[in-house]
């Protein structure tokens, strides 16, 4: 396999994960194509861009300087081909695991020979996801972290089938982005989902039985466990879309009853109450500070 030179990414999906690595890439020096399904859903990714930076330079972490040269360097494309002529398409929509596919599927015939290819899935088998394409041997996890400018780690996963040569391509890519990398093998949410999201299911199932109240199960876990956010506030910062669906494939992927999703979490999901980006979740967002919703 040949060696790549990564100096162009592509990110398909422009929600919280999508814009977050655009925003990290842009700052690393990459030039980055970022692909929604409307051009709607892009402009409110480098919206939301615009507004992290502008945070990053009122912290004095980045000048204002070097914030205009990043955006500058993020493009809208609002045709997925666009994205095949990068040398590094990372994919960060919804996660199910047919939408993925059939954005691999779509994506396939358009890409550059050499084109690099990654999931930022949370959870769905990158072997699985790697047969959707026509290079399951240049296929890889990248799994960033939420918020992306703010979070350290990046797990890597390989296929059954990625080469050495892609690896090595992921792991200094990661790094050069300022990331730490931890690599896990491919099974059911990896290491950090396979950790966090049962517990925050598990917190879910507290609140369904009446053990505490959302704000007694949030500070007990706080304060308790030195936790920075508590596991329901977590759950709303991560989208309970993205736990339910976390919880679904580690439920099917082990057949263990253990991670069986909470019913009162697929009644939130059912009712549209998917945390943060939904504006309610266990909090109702909307006002000045969050309310518990139960
Ligand atoms: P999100 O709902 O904020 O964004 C998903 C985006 O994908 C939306 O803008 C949606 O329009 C877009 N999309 C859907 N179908 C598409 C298609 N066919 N083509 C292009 N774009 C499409 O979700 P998110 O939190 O950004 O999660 C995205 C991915 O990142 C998921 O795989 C998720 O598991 C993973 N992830 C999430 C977190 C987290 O904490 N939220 C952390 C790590 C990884």
């Amino acid at each position: 396999m040949d060696m790549v030179e990564i100096r162009s990414v592509g990110v398909i999906g422009a929600g919280q994960m999508g814009s977050g690595i655009a925003h990290v890439c842009a700052l690393g020096g990459y030039d980055v194509l970022l692909h929604d399904v409307s051009p709607e859903r892009i402009e409110a990714g480098l919206a939301h861009i615009d507004q992290a930076m502008s945070r990053q330079v009122s912290r004095g972490q980045i000048d204002a300087a070097a914030k205009d040269t990043a955006l500058a360097r993020i493009k809208p494309a609002a045709e997925l081909q666009a994205v095949g002529a990068t040398d590094l398409a990372i994919e960060a929509a919804t996660e199910n695991e047919e939408v993925k596919k059939s954005i691999f599927r779509a994506l396939s015939p358009h890409l550059g020979a050499n084109t690099l290819l990654a999931s930022n899935t949370s959870s769905i088998s990158i072997t699985r996801l790697a047969s959707a394409t026509d290079r399951p041997e240049r296929f890889i996890g990248l799994h960033f972290m939420n918020p992306v400018p703010r979070m350290n780690l990046v797990e890597i996963i390989r296929g059954i089938a990625t080469d050495a040569v892609t690896y090595e391509a992921a792991v200094n890519f990661a790094r050069s982005l300022g990331k730490t990398t931890a690599n896990a093998e491919d099974f059911p949410a990896f290491i950090v989902n396979r950790v966090l999201v049962p517990m925050i299911n598990e917190a879910i199932y507290t609140l369904y039985e009446g053990v505490g109240t959302v704000e007694a199960i949030d500070t007990a876990m706080k304060l308790g466990a030195n936790h920075p956010m508590g596991p329901l506030e977590l759950g709303d910062f991560i989208g309970l879309d993205t736990v339910l669906s976390i919880m679904n494939v580690l439920y099917d992927g082990l057949a263990d009853s253990k991670y069986r999703p909470c019913p009162l979490l697929v009644k939130y999901v059912e009712a549209g109450w998917l945390g943060r980006k939904a504006g309610r979740g266990f909090y109702d967002y909307r006002g000045e500070n969050p309310v518990p919703t139960r």
